[in-house]
């Protein structure tokens, strides 16, 4: 079969690779549509230090099931599946504590241990499948595993009604918090970042209000908007390490601070101010039961997805998206892209 494989820093090429075969418990799946996510660029700049190459990457993927092996019976072949991309053990301490994706022999599809589905076929443990319901089409299923992340996330710091949250960084996962956090309730989402474009989507989908950074001065305008106190939640997804300190600047006293952007540096914070105003922080990872709402959100069109998408490719163009830098320099307008078989 054809895939696209890293095989080290700045190398990733189509290959005529083996078909890979399911063993116990596995599922061979034909690609119908994987998202391209900034992890992917981090791995083919060789920055995710848990990726070793010779890797195919790919890991916000579905298709359609092609075979399954004795035993398995959660997915028939020929169904339609989204696949959650956390691979574990069902052994360790965490996993029989129920916190399976803080397993500790976790693999992910695509990025730690397993080939992803930059590829005709890929495997998956049967577990880690999704129904996928008919009215979501595989362009917008690409889009679940980066709505089910956020939505992880958003159980983690439970939001209370008509409370006010702050969202650095417009991506696709800074987007789908922003939907999120007004589906739970909240009275005002503002959305922050440096791109005018992606704010702009951003306030189309529904955030309340925008803060280009270039533009002004972050802690001032979010103090001026809620009255000197802070909002009730900050969430950083940029991925900044500064933007990590204004959102901590930016959260109420005892307020609460979700840190789900990914970070190629260590932050600066101001820790006695952290100390003093009791702030309570959150880590997130990983998707744990939350793809089978985030594809209900996407269904019921509660969730849009589908204005992210900028790019639409097949595998030779995928190729060029990493090679010629579209994916790093944001050209053509870049936000999101889809591969489609
Ligand atoms: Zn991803
Ligand atoms: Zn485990």
């Amino acid at each position: 079969m054809k895939a696209l494989v890293w095989e080290g820093p700045f190398k990733m090429n189509i290959k005529e690779v083996e078909k890979p075969q399911p063993t116990k418990d596995e599922v061979l799946i034909r690609t119908k549509s994987v998202g391209i996510c900034g992890s992917d660029l981090e791995i083919f700049r060789g920055d995710f230090v848990q990726a070793v190459p010779p890797l195919i990457p790919g890991h916000e993927a579905c298709g359609i099931v092609e075979k399954v092996t004795e035993g398995v019976e959660n997915v028939r072949p020929g169904d339609r599946v989204a696949v959650d991309p956390g691979i574990f053990c069902g052994k360790c301490e965490f996993c029989r504590k129920g916190a399976y994706w803080q397993c500790d022999h976790r693999g992910i599809l695509g990025m730690q241990r397993y080939d992803g589905a930059y590829a005709e076929y890929f495997i998956v443990p049967h577990l880690s499948c999704f129904q996928l319901p008919q009215d979501i089409e595989w362009d917008q299923a690409a889009l679940i595993d980066i709505l089910a992340d956020p939505l992880h996330a958003m159980d983690m710091i439970p939001l209370r009604i008509g409370e006010t949250v702050a969202v650095f960084g417009p991506g696709p996962a800074g987007i789908c918090f922003m939907q999120l956090a007004k589906i739970a309730g909240a009275s005002t989402v503002i959305l922050i970042g440096t791109r005018e474009e992606r704010l702009a989507l951003g306030s189309k989908l529904g955030a309340d209000i925008t803060i280009n950074i270039t533009k002004e001065n972050v802690i001032e305008t979010v103090m001026q908007i809620t009255n000197g106190r802070g909002v009730d939640i900050g969430i950083e997804a940029s991925g900044s390490t500064q933007a990590l300190a204004e959102t901590l600047k930016v959260t109420r006293k005892q307020g609460r601070v979700m840190v789900f952007g990914i970070y190629s540096e260590n932050a600066s914070l101001d820790m006695q101010d952290m100390h003093r105003r009791e702030l309570k922080i959150f880590g997130s990872s990983g998707c744990p039961w939350s793809m089978p709402r985030a594809i209900e959100l996407i269904s019921n069109k509660r969730v849009q997805v589908k204005p992210m998408i900028s790019h639409r490719v097949n595998l030779e163009q995928l190729e060029t998206l990493f090679t010629q830098g579209i994916m790093e320099e944001r050209k053509q307008d870049y936000f999101k892209a889809v591969l489609l078989l």
